[in-house]
């Protein structure tokens, strides 16, 4: 699902009851679009004329470029909101995500059985759907005369299909070998190369979304 502001407004709430003693004031909440995170909180730090460290303009930053799950989602609205916790209520850590942090993930995990984690990075993935959401890939789909199925994404380009296509046919038994064009995302966990590699689709699973894949692109004749 694609996170909005109504939904996120809504789980922090929710969620601010459930965990947080609703101790967190509400905060301002932004949809982005940048690559590389799932869910920034960020605020200013400021010196007074004591001496005394200032936390303001708290900003809860959500992303709408990764599509994620539900559960995904208010995941990542709980980890952002345990950095709110913990800087709100001036609370010492041993780093960012440090004993502190992760003692309050840990809690709420086995409370509600959920699946919150500790950093912020990507799956591979979720990598790849940030880095271009629309983008197309060039992929074989190789049949062996054995039965099997591979497949083998390489650069959208003439000279990348018909060196692989021949070399494909040189040192494998091949009963067939199609091209499509496809932006979905089951290709985009293989490596787009010119690399001789087939990556065997052998579980059921794989198999049905490799057709699901397949019936949503545009095969490309290779003359
Ligand atoms: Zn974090």
């Amino acid at each position: 699902m694609t996170a909005t502001v109504p939904f996120i407004a809504d789980c922090f709430r929710r969620f601010n009851e459930r965990y947080f003693e609703s101790s967190l004031p509400e905060i301002p909440i932004r949809l982005s679009n940048a690559k590389g995170f799932l869910g920034k909180l960020t605020y200013t730090r400021r010196r007074s004329f004591w001496r005394t460290e200032n936390y303001e303009n708290f900003v809860l930053r959500i992303n709408t470029r990764i599509d994620l799950s539900q559960a995904e989602l208010e995941d990542t609205i709980i980890h952002e909101m345990i950095h709110y916790y913990i800087a709100y209520h001036r609370l010492s850590d041993t780093s960012t995500h440090g004993t502190r942090f992760r003692a309050m993930i840990t809690a709420i995990n086995r409370r509600d059985g959920r699946h919150i984690t500790v950093t912020h990075r990507l799956t591979d993935e979720q990598q790849q759907q940030a880095a271009g959401r629309q983008r197309g890939r060039m992929v074989a789909v190789v049949e062996f005369t054995d039965g099997r199925i591979g497949v083998k994404v390489v650069p959208h380009r003439v000279s990348y299909m018909q060196a692989f296509q021949s070399g494909c046919r040189r040192h494998f038994s091949v009963a067939s070998l199609r091209w499509y064009f496809s932006h979905d995302l089951f290709f985009a966990r293989f490596p787009s190369s010119g690399a001789l590699r087939v990556y065997l689709i052998d579980t059921p699973d794989d198999r049905s979304a490799l057709s699901q894949a397949l019936s949503q692109a545009r095969e490309i004749t290779l003359a």
